[in-house]
């Protein structure tokens, strides 16, 4: 990521700021700022927030103490005005003396609580809205630096996913198998592990489950749902489903049922139907089958910088998707007391159709 697309990210911003009519955009730590002005810095007590006005230009506030490694991260390149204050100084008054004409502010949706409270007692007039619907909708839509990102973060996991079959052995816990994978994750190229799920047997019926000290035993399904990070801040997120040995008929028949509705929805995405069409192409297969009970889940959500971000593939969102929009196809079934399964690929629309970013079989694999 060059400074060139950080300038028009933070152009778009204010554009899209000014449409909504949000005077300013107040940005913390996190993905926000990351996507923004490329600054990955750690949420701490000491403000740091990024001041976006809709028109003007956008300053950083920042401790004296992290200017030196603000100024390290593509802020520097970008030629962004920065203004520190001292351990005395107050910050919040800083940040409101930026913006001194704002009636109303776009607060990052992940801001801490404490920093909202402190801003609205140093803008007391100001109201503050929520900045993610302004930042969405530049986030959402990928560029092609971001697609690429997307891609090698799905390679990555696939990578992981080919090696799990061997990890996968009756008498091992989940939690034994779930710490092999954590290093694989780190090995095929990720910085960090994000969510390990190893989900054998009954605990594949709870879509959510991380890892238990269950032993795995012959004739177990196994639902693996991993991701990670990669150093450009990109995010994995892949789930394939295991058979240890022979698996009841009843499963290896609603697992084809399975296949096919997340084959369905990959087919049917693409720029121009909706995110709520995605999620029924998939619903409908299940529900002719008789298993639209069992699918207690959307269908999928968007992935960038977050795991989670929109567009959430799901019954009610009637946004329409556009070239560059990424997220998760995973429909699943889930058996209390028995079995889950669920077969995840990331996927990003284009104009005919989607990339899709992971390649491993989406058959059962019997190990
Ligand atoms: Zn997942
Ligand atoms: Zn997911």
């Amino acid at each position: 990521m060059h400074g060139g697309d950080h300038a028009a990210r933070l152009a778009a911003a204010q554009r899209e700021a000014a449409a909504r009519g949000v005077d300013a955009l107040l940005v913390t730590p996190g993905p926000d700022l990351q996507y923004l002005v490329g600054y990955d810095a750690v949420p701490l007590e000491r403000l740091t927030c990024l001041v976006v006005p809709a028109t003007g230009e956008p300053v950083l506030v920042a401790p004296r103490l992290e200017v030196l490694a603000a100024q390290a991260s593509p802020v520097g390149s970008l030629g962004l005005a920065i203004r520190s204050w001292g351990e005395l100084d107050d910050p919040y008054a800083l940040v409101a003396s930026q913006v001194p004409e704002a009636a109303r502010v776009g607060l990052d949706n992940h801001m801490w609580a404490e920093k909202v409270l402190a801003l609205r007692a140093a803008m007391p007039e100001v109201e503050q809205v929520l900045a993610g619907p302004v930042l969405a909708a530049l986030r959402m839509r990928k560029g092609p630096d971001e697609v690429q990102a997307l891609l090698a973060a799905g390679a990555a996991i696939d990578r992981v996913h080919a090696a799990v079959p061997g990890l996968l052995r009756p008498g091992r816990t989940e939690r034994e198998i779930g710490a092999d994978i954590a290093e694989l994750i780190l090995e095929a190229g990720h910085v960090r592990v994000d969510f390990i799920i190893v989900g054998s047997g009954p605990n594949g019926a709870s879509p959510h489950h991380e890892v238990s000290d269950r032993v795995l035993e012959s004739g177990d399904v196994v639902v693996v749902d991993i991701g990670g990070t990669m150093p450009d801040g990109y995010r994995s997120d892949c789930t394939r489903t295991y058979a240890l040995g022979a698996v009841p008929d009843e499963f290896v028949a609603s697992y084809g049922v399975l296949q096919q509705a997340q084959q369905t929805a990959v087919d049917f995405a693409r720029a121009g139907v909706t995110c709520e069409g995605v999620d029924r192409a998939a619903r409908d297969v299940l529900e002719s089958a008789g298993m639209g009970d069992l699918f207690i889940h959307r269908t999928g959500h968007g992935i960038g910088l977050e795991t989670h971000e929109e567009p959430y593939i799901v019954a009610g969102n009637t946004l329409v998707l556009d070239a560059g929009m990424a997220f998760s196809i995973e429909p699943g079934f889930y058996v209390d007391g028995r079995y889950g399964a669920r077969i995840e690929d990331i996927v990003i629309a284009t104009e005919d159709g989607v990339l899709v970013a992971n390649h491993q079989p989406r058959e059962l694999v019997i190990v």
